[in-house]
């Protein structure tokens, strides 16, 4: 955890909105009498629960690309935890801790009192304790960049992969899906977008139902095929999912919906929403028998979980380059230039 740059105040800056406020509520990462948070070269833990392994995962937030600089810090501190609970959740995993590297032009006070508690409150809500980072200085005209990675655990061998779907599978989806997207082309204000929640509880609860899962951070449609290339390439057969589009329609979030009840194609929105990224929801494969399981888990956990199509073998290994079919009401595939394929890429 190198630091380019002794800026004034930097280790101020480090006791007073991360050090201090992260004591104050220091998990069972730190519980133990050897463990040791923020405040050293590196933070020791405490040992892991026998039987189980750690999962890490880390993504970067980069001012302008992935947050238009003048969001609610407090908003943005949440949001930068969040994507990385949201990967935990697509493993099964349940968190434990996190580092955070803060690369910024200049300590702004106020910024930090809110980005902190914004971090913080969601990483005291699922145990996560903030174990360390690193806090630089970049030069007036560089975008500021914020830094998670995250540390889970699962019980050994119960980790939840991407290339774990098998043909026969059930396709869920959690949660309402468009509106994030919708709202970063127009006024930036979207509860979804601002505030995610990643779908810890369902990602946990997913370990004894789920062969394989995903977040959909970057769009249903490109992570559904992600999981579908990865599965295949796994299990050595010729996946490809077929999805209801129309099954759609039921995961529609509030600003699409009215767009559909004010007589837009539902056509378009459901493409709309296969399309749009900035979803921290959980795509899965299950298997049929545990259909009634994931019903119950939708009621338990006050989510909509929606079947949106299954896994099947490709009836023609030439025919279909991209693994996923897009089936309108008779069960035709759609054109293949109609089937939403974008998710972001960065190069
Ligand atoms: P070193 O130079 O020894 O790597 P630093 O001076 O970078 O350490 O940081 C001092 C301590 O503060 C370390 O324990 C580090 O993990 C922690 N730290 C630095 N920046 C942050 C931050 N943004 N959030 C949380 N902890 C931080
Ligand atoms: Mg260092």
């Amino acid at each position: 955890m190198a630091s380019e740059n002794v800026a004034p105040g930097e280790f101020e800056l480090i006791s007073r909105f991360f050090k201090g406020p992260a004591e104050q509520f220091a998990g069972t990462a730190l519980k133990h009498p050897k463990a040791m948070g923020i405040g050293d070269d590196g933070a020791v833990l405490a040992p892991l629960q026998s039987g189980e392994q750690l999962v890490m995962a880390m993504d970067t937030m980069v001012e302008s690309r992935h947050y238009f600089p003048d969001m609610d810090p407090a908003a943005l501190g949440h949001k930068c935890l969040a994507v990385n609970l949201s990967d935990l959740a697509a493993m099964g995993a349940k968190p434990l801790g996190f580092t955070l590297s803060l690369a910024i032009r200049e300590p702004r006070e106020s910024w930090l009192e809110d980005f902190s508690k914004g971090l913080l409150g969601l990483a005291q809500q699922w145990d996560c304790t903030l174990l360390g980072g690193d806090t630089v200085r970049v030069p007036l005209e560089s975008a500021e960049t914020i830094s998670v990675a995250a540390l889970g655990t699962v019980p050994t061998g119960m980790a939840i992969m991407r290339s774990g779907a098998r043909e026969g599978d059930d396709l869920w989806v959690s949660g309402e899906l468009g509106d994030p997207m919708i709202a970063l082309t127009q006024d930036h204000r979207d509860t979804k977008l601002c505030w995610p929640q990643p779908r810890v509880a369902l990602g946990l609860a997913l370990r004894d139902i789920a062969h394989a899962a995903i977040d959909i951070s970057d769009g249903l449609a490109s992570e559904l095929a992600h999981l579908m290339r990865a599965s295949s390439a796994a299990s050595s057969t010729n996946l490809v999912a077929r999805v209801r589009l129309e099954a759609l329609i039921d995961c529609l979030g509030p600003r699409l919906s009215s767009r559909l009840a004010a007589g837009e194609s539902p056509r378009d929105l459901c493409r709309i929403a296969a399309s749009g990224g900035d979803e921290y929801e959980l795509l899965f494969a299950a298997p049929a028998e545990h259909r009634s399981a994931v019903e119950g888990l939708a009621k338990r956990l006050a989510l909509p979980l929606h079947c949106i199509g299954r896994v099947t073998q490709s009836p023609d290994e030439s025919a279909f380059s991209w693994p996923v079919i897009w089936e309108d009401a008779q069960a035709c595939p759609l054109p293949a230039s109609e089937w939403p394929k974008a998710g972001f890429e960065h190069f």
